[in-house]
């Protein structure tokens, strides 16, 4: 398939909001599972070891109007849990077998809540992580927890999960971790070849169809953008934070773009891209430790994680130094508290490092973007105009 059409494809899948996709990958086998979660990060690896498949619910974005799932929050929310609401209601998720809502905020814990009481599914679970990240204490209780949503699963369908078929399973999303890793470090040195905008869509596509197709996916746009295709534009090198969760929609994403950015790095559908580097497979015998001792070691920095000191302000630096950035844009979800109470400590950090930075809000369905065109086409002129370039080689 040509590159067009594998982005076309991943185009369509990713806002499909009824996941015909993964439903019908679900059809086409029996003891085939759905286990939806919201964002941010959940291993995945479980489902796919229970024969299953993990579908990523990360809103209605812009394609859908919200009118039920007004009435189940108050205003002054972030978005997202509306339109997840929304969906529920209309059906989009039916089909879906159980559902897994990480701890991220107080708003994705009251929404397990409202799963619950419109009786979705066959198990919902809030999932716990730990915030002691020894292996001992929090290792322990995670691993507990990882063995709950285990147990939940396979009352579904039954299926016998032994340690070979999880270690398979954390193979081939280290796979995929590794090609994502790839693709990124090709697009920080050649970001015109490969635009923000179809990593996106390739992306989230890989959040409804099986870790197998996506890889080969994934190998495809490798070969692609491996090959010198496209030309530099004047345009400064940012890297976007703060769209963990609540999705920002894909006009802003082309917004930022189009103003004089290239996007080389961000935390957008951070989920895939949490375990940084390889979840090992060598140094235990249990795959379940693994996965575990991958959360407390390796997770990437996020406002959603409690993290002891100011780590996340110097990780958000050396992220930037480490891809050559010359701005960093600070785009969260309007209300999102975990976000925005971050932002000045992180702005902090930036401000002793030289980094320069804007920050604005949007919502998954903001519609205008005029204000933020001009805002980045300005933080991007200013850059070009007065600053010492950063040297790409
Ligand atoms: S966008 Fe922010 S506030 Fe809303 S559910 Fe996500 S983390 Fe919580």
């Amino acid at each position: 398939m040509k590159i067009e059409q594998i982005i076309n494809k991943c185009k369509e899948l990713s806002f499909d909001l009824d996941f015909s996709y993964a439903k019908n990958w679900k059809q086409e086998k029996p003891n085939r599972i759905l286990v939806g979660f919201m964002p941010v990060y959940f291993p995945r690896e479980l489902v796919h070891a229970a024969n299953g498949l993990a579908i990523g619910i990360l809103g209605s974005g812009d394609r859908k109007q919200i009118i039920k799932g007004d009435a189940f929050y108050q205003s002054y929310i972030c978005h997202i849990p509306r339109g997840i609401i929304e969906l529920a209601l209309d059906g989009n998720l039916d089909g879906i077998d159980g559902f897994i809502f990480p701890s991220i905020c107080d708003v994705i814990r009251n929404l397990s809540g409202m799963f619950k009481v419109l009786k979705k599914g066959a198990f919902i679970k809030y999932l716990d992580y730990p915030q002691n990240f020894s292996d001992k204490t929090g290792g322990t209780f995670y691993i507990n927890e990882l063995k709950h949503v285990l147990s939940e699963i396979t009352k579904i369908n039954g299926a016998e999960v032994t340690d070979e078929m999880l270690w398979n399973s954390i193979c081939l999303y280290n796979k995929n971790r590794e090609l994502i890793e790839e693709i990124y470090d090709i697009k920080q040195q050649y970001p015109w070849r490969l635009s923000m905008e179809d990593l996106y869509h390739v992306l989230r596509a890989g959040m409804v169809m099986p870790v197998e197709e996506h890889n080969r996916i994934l190998e495809e746009v490798l070969d692609s953008i491996n090959a010198n295709i496209g030309e530099p534009m004047d345009k400064i090198r940012v890297v976007v934070t703060g769209a963990f969760c609540e999705q920002p929609p894909i006009g802003l994403i082309k917004t930022i773009e189009m103003a004089g950015c290239y996007i080389i790095d961000d935390d957008f559908l951070s989920g895939s891209r949490w375990i940084q580097g390889n979840i090992t497979t060598d140094d235990s015998n249990d795959p379940l430790e693994a996965i575990s001792r991958a959360y407390l070691t390796r997770s990437r920095f996020s406002a959603s994680v409690y993290s002891i000191g100011d780590k996340k302000g110097k990780s958000l630096v050396s992220l930037a130094r480490r891809r050559r950035a010359d701005g960093i844009i600070f785009a969260a979800p309007s209300f999102c508290d975990p976000a925005l109470f971050d932002a000045p400590m992180l702005q902090k950090e930036c401000d002793g490092s030289d980094l320069r930075y804007i920050s604005f809000q949007y919502s998954e369905n903001t519609g205008q973007y005029k204000v933020i065109k001009e805002q980045v086409g300005a933080f991007s002129d200013s850059i070009k105009l007065w600053e010492e370039p950063v040297i790409n080689n």
